[in-house]
């Protein structure tokens, strides 16, 4: 059992929360909004009156942000919140956010002599629910080893991507691969059906073919041709295309900051962009698919 300060109660942050207390755990909690917060009064967890309660006397401190910006001003900002943590005390950030906002906060931490690793998560909300997340960790592997179990108290892998920073590199480079196959399934899909045929049995036959993946194969786009998947419910759900427009930004600010070539991304950044400014930013992200149909 350890003692852990959660910050951040949003869709991702109360059902970890939830598994962290499930798991044994005894958790503060803290949010900037006062309802998030109420999201979890049944919940027997303290409900911390500010970020500086939460974080004191704990083992782990977990955060889980909107942003870079969120990250930094929490830690770094008006309250300081650095100087208020026992250098006994091992941070996490599960926000997903630059690499270099991951690298300036884990090196202040350190002035300090406080660990901190980046932990960004893959799983989405259902994920989080079901306690089935992905951790893919930047920073000392000794600290990853001692997270490990609260880790898998909100997940089923705890994977080390590299030194500060990577595990953020590691998981945009994911999300846009993903944004790059779920576009490619969506009009490979509509091209097929456009052609009269079955999207059903066009997906069966790719499915057992070179064009086989993730997105197929478990979060078909394709309106009823696979149940409980986003497609079937209106894209209610799932992960929202605003999120996934948030990572192609972030690689692509990667990509800039290298050089690197990643013209795919940068095409899925400008669909997944303009497909939110039409109003689909609450949608799941497989709702691309409405962008093929005629
Ligand atoms: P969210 O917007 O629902 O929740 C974020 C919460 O953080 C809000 O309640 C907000 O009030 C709170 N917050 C902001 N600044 C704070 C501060 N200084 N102190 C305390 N609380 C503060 O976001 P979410 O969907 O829970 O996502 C959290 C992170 O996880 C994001 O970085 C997101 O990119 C990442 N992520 C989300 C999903 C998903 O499906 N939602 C999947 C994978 C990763």
């Amino acid at each position: 059992m350890a003692v852990i300060g959660f910050l951040g109660l949003g869709n991702m942050g109360v059902p970890m929360v939830n598994n962290l207390y499930k798991n044994g755990h005894l958790v503060k909690v803290f949010d900037l909004l006062p309802a998030a917060i109420a999201k979890l009064e049944r919940l027997p967890v303290t409900k911390s009156a500010s970020a500086m309660d939460a974080v004191a006397n704990v083992d782990f401190v977990i955060s889980m942000l909107p942003s870079g910006a969120a990250v930094e001003d929490l830690y770094l900002g008006g309250s300081a919140l650095l100087s208020h943590i026992s250098p006994k005390t091992l941070v996490i950030d599960c926000s997903t956010i630059s690499a270099e906002s991951a690298k300036l906060v884990a090196a202040k931490a350190a002035e300090k002599k406080i660990a901190m690793i980046d932990a960004p998560v893959s799983g989405g909300i259902a994920g989080a629910e079901k306690g089935s997340l992905t951790f893919i960790v930047g920073g000392e592997q000794a600290d990853m080893e001692k997270a490990r179990p609260i880790l898998m108290s909100m997940g089923q892998f705890v994977m080390h991507a590299g030194d500060h920073g990577a595990g953020q590199v590691a998981k945009i480079c994911n999300n846009m691969l993903l944004a790059v196959h779920m576009i490619g399934s969506a009009e490979a899909l509509q091209l097929g059906v456009d052609h009269g045929l079955d999207p059903k049995v066009l997906s069966n036959i790719m499915l057992r073919s070179s064009g086989k993946n993730w997105s197929l194969e478990t979060y078909n786009p394709y309106p009823g041709v696979m149940p409980d998947v986003p497609a079937g419910k209106d894209y209610q759900g799932g992960f929202m295309s605003k999120l996934m427009d948030k990572d192609l930004n972030l690689a692509m600010d990667a990509a800039l900051a290298t050089e690197s070539t990643t013209p795919m991304g940068a095409l899925a950044r400008s669909l997944y962009g303009l497909h939110c400014k039409d109003g689909n930013a609450e949608l799941d992200f497989s709702s691309i698919q409405k962008r093929f149909k005629k």
